[in-house]
């Protein structure tokens, strides 16, 4: 994690570590005390650490399209887009510091580099990759299959746990980026968590 936290901060991010996910949670708590709101990416690292209730509990106006009906999701995820705060995982984050996500929508994705005002990632261990090429066969093969079946879609990794670059209406890989570096429009820090957490 040492060598991680040091490989991000040559990337310009601010980097803290933490031996659980509870002591993330808090601090992203404290870090977020002045966002009057807060948006929220999909997650299960943050859904794991009950944050939005913990957010709200504290007063902030919360955006997290994931509690909403499905008509209103939209309108979430645009509140989202221009919070004070966001709070997001990754996918895969490689031993150089690379930080990757792949999203159906895009919505994470967008609010994680531009639009809003502070972002937090809270990173499990188990997203840690050696390189680009791991990363991303992280994501086909563990990421994706897993969030498929959580939502029920019938997407060929969901099934079998392998990638077929599908070009059906459920494909959920649609959009990814590879942060080579902290985007400068705002402050983006990154907890390091020595816990397994989210896909
Ligand atoms: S491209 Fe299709 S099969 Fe491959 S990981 Fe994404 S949803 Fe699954």
């Amino acid at each position: 994690m040492e060598n991680l936290s040091a490989e991000l901060e040559k990337r310009h991010y601010t980097v803290r570590c933490f031996e659980n996910g509870s002591a993330a949670a808090k601090a992203a708590l404290e870090e977020l005390a002045g966002c009057g709101s807060v948006g929220i990416g999909g997650s299960m690292t943050v859904e794991k650490l009950g944050l939005y209730d913990a957010l709200k509990d504290a007063g902030h106006e919360v955006y997290w399209h994931w509690k909403v009906p499905k008509e209103e999701m939209d309108a979430a995820r645009q509140k989202a887009l221009l919070s004070d705060g966001y709070l997001l995982s990754c996918n895969a984050i490689t031993e150089d510091g690379m930080i990757l996500n792949t999203d159906g929508t895009g919505n994470r994705i967008a609010a994680s580099i531009f639009g809003t005002g502070k972002v937090i990632f809270l990173v499990g261990k188990n997203k840690l990759a050696k390189d680009v090429p791991a990363a991303m066969q992280r994501i086909n093969t563990v990421a994706c299959p897993l969030n498929a079946r959580r939502l029920g879609l019938a997407t060929p990794c969901a099934k079998s746990g392998e990638c077929t670059q599908c070009q059906g209406p459920a494909r959920m890989c649609n959009v990814t980026v590879i942060m080579e570096g902290a985007p400068t429009s705002h402050p983006v820090l990154v907890y390091l968590i020595d816990e397994e957490l989210g896909y």
